[in-house]
């Protein structure tokens, strides 16, 4: 890749919340610009004013920076391509509109969609592709004339050029070629005066000087055309890279009847930014590191020629590996917010308890539920934690409980000591006094929960446990 700034740029067309597909495109659009210390565009695609959503532009936005994806130029912080909404830019496609059609590069089309219908139809059944037939194009300027005078309002068509060929290097897929004879001439302004995204998003690239463009294959093919229409306006297109898309578990293109949830969604579920930023920089794109890495680790590895051509199946599986490494990764005073905690433990004990559950915590309502179990009331027992008593029996705890109260409330000492006591060891010993000490037979390990726990909590729990067994513990049964 040549050194010159690179200038990459997300362009989404606001008419949802974003979903991961967006998202991955916004994220390896911006680690290649962090990767060159270049510049990363925001660009809101709105002149579909029918579909466009305000407060899905806001919720992407916010999306991008609770990701940490910062950008240089946008709409809500300016810069020398501005404005970055589309909408605010129609004076300015007005003369490049103007410059085309008195260069003889676009003409207006007066078809209506039903003549278009008809046309298609009749090269389909006669096994050509549907082209537009080029009715209009040679339309002299007093028929088009006439025709507005008839109140007929016209769109504005791209004269695509006969007998060439467009090449251009894909960063993904390398040399590609397309006949200009196979491309019908297409429309760049609707019939109601809007501009069509071909134009808009290939114009906008070239004015705010984008260098590299990353963006899903659905877009191959409207590549020759965008740069077509640079061509005739002697602009200069930037590098383009189409990668595979993300498909979910049907096999169709990531949406969200297959698996797609909005990033929203996901922070509400409460994964991390960087679970989500691990796993959308690893959909589609190998990085030999397979640890946890932070922005600017992933931007320094970013490839463009590592990103993979084929689709990229969604995996929530993935998601949720990165999210226990994320986990694993964070600050203890970040994870006890994260968890809200605060509340249900002593003071002082926060970080510790944040500490001894992080490995058996996924989501924030485990850790409170942790929190609980440790410093709250005697906890409730699930069923295995109660078989696991009811087997061990009530000599066991009650044992275990004189123990505690002789003193040995650590956890090394206490199993020290009811090893000895009774008998027990390996499984028979730990099962018990986990599923007494924590209400459950599975969770982190033991030593830190208990000692965190304390000896009064620990001596009422082993009590409990000894009345469970014996089967006189009123409120329990
Ligand atoms: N607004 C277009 C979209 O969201 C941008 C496509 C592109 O990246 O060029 O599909």
């Amino acid at each position: 890749m040549s050194t010159d700034t690179v200038k990459t740029r997300f362009a989404p067309s606001p008419t949802g919340a974003l979903h991961l597909g967006n998202l991955r495109t916004a994220l390896f659009n911006a680690l290649l610009a962090y990767r060159h210390r270049g510049r990363f565009v925001l660009r809101i695609e709105d002149t579909d004013r029918e579909r466009y959503r305000p407060e899905a532009a806001e919720a992407l936005q916010r999306d991008m920076r609770w990701l940490g994806l910062d950008w240089d130029e946008g709409p809500d912080i300016g810069g020398p391509g501005a404005p970055y909404h589309q909408h605010d830019r129609s004076a300015l496609y007005a003369g490049y509109f103007h410059q085309l059609e008195s260069q003889g590069d676009a003409y207006p089309c007066f078809c209506s969609e039903r003549e278009l219908e008809m046309a298609r139809k009749a090269q389909r059944s006669a096994g050509q592709p549907p082209r537009y037939p080029g009715t209009c194009a040679r339309l002299s300027a007093e028929e088009a004339a006439r025709k507005r005078a008839e109140g007929l309002q016209p769109a504005l068509r791209f004269r695509v050029p006969a007998g060439r060929e467009v090449r251009f290097t894909d960063h993904i897929h390398g040399e590609q070629r397309f006949r200009t004879d196979d491309i019908g001439d297409f429309i760049i302004r609707r019939a109601d005066g809007t501009a069509a995204y071909l134009f808009t998003n290939a114009l906008d690239d070239a004015l705010m000087g984008i260098t590299d463009v990353l963006r899903g294959d659905d877009h191959l093919t409207n590549t020759p055309r965008q740069m077509l229409i640079l061509q005739a306006l002697e602009l200069e297109a930037p590098r383009y890279g189409h990668m595979g898309l993300i498909i979910g578990d049907d096999g169709a293109p990531l949406s969200k009847r297959n698996g797609s949830r909005s990033v929203a969604d996901l922070e509400q579920a409460g994964f991390l930014p960087e679970a989500l930023l691990n796993y959308l920089a690893r959909i589609g794109h190998s990085y030999e590191d397979e640890r946890l890495l932070d922005l600017a680790a992933l931007a320094s590895a970013f490839e463009p020629q590592r990103i993979s051509s084929a689709p990229s199946r969604f995996d929530f599986d993935h998601l949720r590996h990165w999210q226990d490494e994320a986990v694993l990764a964070a600050s203890a005073q970040r994870l006890r917010v994260w968890m809200g905690i605060d509340a249900l433990v002593p003071p002082g004990y926060a970080d510790d308890l944040v500490n001894a559950v992080r490995a058996n915590v996924r989501y924030p309502e485990e850790g409170r539920d942790w929190a609980r179990r440790v410093f709250g009331p005697e906890p409730d027992l699930d069923a295995q934690a109660r078989q696991a008593i009811e087997s061990a029996g009530a000599d066991f705890f009650t044992l275990a409980a004189q123990a505690a109260e002789e003193g040995y409330t650590r956890f090394r000492g206490l199993v020290e000591v009811v090893k000895a006591r009774t008998g027990a060891k390996g499984k028979g010993l730990f099962m018990p006094l986990r599923a007494a000490l924590t209400g459950r037979c599975h969770g982190p390990e033991l030593q830190p929960v208990v000692d965190l726990m304390g000896g009064e909590r620990v001596i009422a729990r082993l009590r409990r446990a000894s009345r469970v067994a014996a089967g006189t513990n009123g409120q329990e049964e």
